[in-house]
């Protein structure tokens, strides 16, 4: 659950106790136990005590519950926003990363192992570090991009950690999912991260609906584009965090290691279980 307000956790589970401290607005909270009167037992910076529950919102899946492919690493109720395949050159790449960083906003980014070739090799850059370097996370979306479901368990996780991305998820390209699908990115020790929400900026090709749809999004939402189409610049991401916010919704913010404080931190290979947005 997370913070709507500045909160005070106290030693016991009414507002007459007394404040062990004030946890800030927007902080994750892991609830332990439920009082009666509804308020929550937490620990926070390694202190425990109670919260008001009128000042947290929960999220629609506690991290016990099963693991779901399409809300993936994001238990929170802030909204990420992923994309796929390959940009169209390293300027506009730069711009999105620069931008995202400045704003603290975190991005899903899931290059094929070909489209990291490509950089490396066109400008001696790995795309992939230089956005962890900037605070967002990569995962893997393999390496040429086949529909894996026509694999064998073998050749699909060989596709998913060829390409220099050893991470723990991946995005089966097209979503597309099987049981070969499945055993191989167990093989690989990968989990699987679909999304929840797709703009089909591939299809639609226009910026203003590809903003519309991914502004549509709810909290805790994964949002699919495509890093070749018109979501995928500052300006259409601002636009998305405007509407977004118009609603109450946030954007997963950018890595600032595991206490969401300081500065943005380069995000690690393996993806927590689920991410400090
Ligand atoms: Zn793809």
């Amino acid at each position: 659950m997370e913070t709507t307000a500045a909160l005070n956790l106290r030693k016991s589970a009414n507002a007459n106790s007394k404040v062990v401290l004030t946890i800030p607005r927007g902080s994750l909270l892991s609830p332990l136990q439920r009082a009666t009167n509804g308020w929550y037992k937490v620990k926070y910076k390694s202190r425990t005590g109670w919260v008001s529950h009128k000042f947290v919102v929960t999220l629609e899946q506690a991290p016990s519950q099963k693991f779901d492919v399409h809300r993936g690493h994001n238990r929170t109720n802030r909204v990420i926003l992923t994309y796929d395949d390959c940009p169209l050159n390293l300027k506009g790449y730069k711009s999105v990363l620069d931008y995202a960083a400045g704003r603290n906003i975190g991005l899903v980014i899931a290059p094929t192992g070909n489209c990291l070739k490509k950089f490396k090799k066109k400008y001696g850059v790995d795309i992939a570090e230089m956005a962890r370097a900037k605070g967002q996370w990569i995962i893997s979306h393999t390496a040429t991009h086949p529909d894996m479901r026509a694999l064998s368990c073998a050749a699909g996780a060989k596709e998913l950690t060829r390409g220099g991305i050893a991470t723990n998820v991946g995005r089966p390209p097209y979503g597309a999912i099987n049981d070969n699908v499945r055993c191989a990115f167990k093989k690989a020790h990968m989990s699987i991260w679909t999304w929840t929400r797709t703009t089909r900026d591939m299809d639609v090709k226009s910026k203003k609906i590809t903003i519309s749809r991914a502004a549509a999004a709810g909290r805790g939402e994964t949002v699919l584009m495509h890093m070749h189409w018109y979501g995928f610049s500052p300006n259409s991401i601002a636009q998305i965090r405007d509407r977004l916010g118009k609603k109450k919704v946030n954007l997963c913010r950018a890595y600032r290691g595991a206490d969401g404080h300081g500065a943005i931190k380069k995000t690690p290979l393996n993806l927590p279980k689920s991410l400090p947005c």
